[in-house]
């Protein structure tokens, strides 16, 4: 049987950085909406225009348009392992992964993280459009001014990381998501990880808590 885990949490929690290394160091899919949805809208077909008017204002993207992609993703990997980051964010979402997907969850893990902290890492967060470096400018800044150290070209910013948007982001995530975290939590699926720490000392107590040795 195939294993399923999720990750939820906060914009800026990290858990994106955390799937991507765990996804690559244990041979699972690594399932990211937010870069899929940003990959729909960057190759401009019939659903783009849709997409960015949620995305550009924090909302979350519409369940039927959510679940054609998810379908479309499972039916290419309906045997492999798969870490959900940022998937599912609303209870109706949690739904469609036992009754359309049919998968068991094995486990879920959320990273917390205190609102101070969510903005610093969202406002100054950039990245190498080159590359896919990420950056932040004030705890993680570039050898030389805003240029990325890999590839020297100047970083980006993504639209939705401003100030008016995060805030939308942070309430949607409240009103939205942390119910999905009660029912992780009350079927006793849900693991805690401190994520104020960095990428290191996160990966760290994820394996912990997961029971991964290195
Ligand atoms: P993220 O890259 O995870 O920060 O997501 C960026 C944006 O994509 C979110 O603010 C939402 O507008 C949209 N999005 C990402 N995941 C989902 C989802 N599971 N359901 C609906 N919208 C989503």
């Amino acid at each position: 049987m195939a294993l399923t885990f999720i990750f939820l949490g906060p914009p800026g929690c990290g858990k994106g950085t955390q799937a991507a290394r765990l996804a690559e160091r244990e041979g699972w899919v690594h399932f990211d909406m937010g870069s899929m949805l940003r990959a729909e809208i960057a190759a401009g077909g019939e659903t783009a225009e849709e997409i960015v008017s949620y995305t550009s204002e924090g909302k979350l993207v519409p369940l039927p348009l959510i679940r054609d992609l998810v379908e479309k993703f499972f039916r290419d990997h309906a045997e492999d392992n798969v870490l959900l980051d940022g998937f599912p964010r609303s209870l109706d979402q949690a739904e469609l992964i036992d009754e359309v997907l049919q998968r068991n969850v094995d486990a879920v893990v959320l990273f917390q993280l205190g609102e101070d902290e969510i903005r610093t890492r969202i406002i100054y967060r950039r990245f190498c459009p080159e590359c896919g470096a990420v950056y932040n400018l004030r705890t993680n800044p570039p050898r030389e001014d805003e240029r990325c150290d890999n590839c020297g070209v100047r970083l980006s910013r993504r639209e939705d990381d401003t100030e008016p948007v995060l805030l939308k982001r942070v309430r949607v995530y409240r009103q939205q998501t942390e119910p999905v975290v009660e029912r992780y939590r009350e079927c006793g699926l849900l693991r805690v990880v401190d994520a104020s720490d960095d990428a290191t000392g996160v990966e760290h107590r994820l394996k912990e808590v997961l029971g991964l040795n290195d």
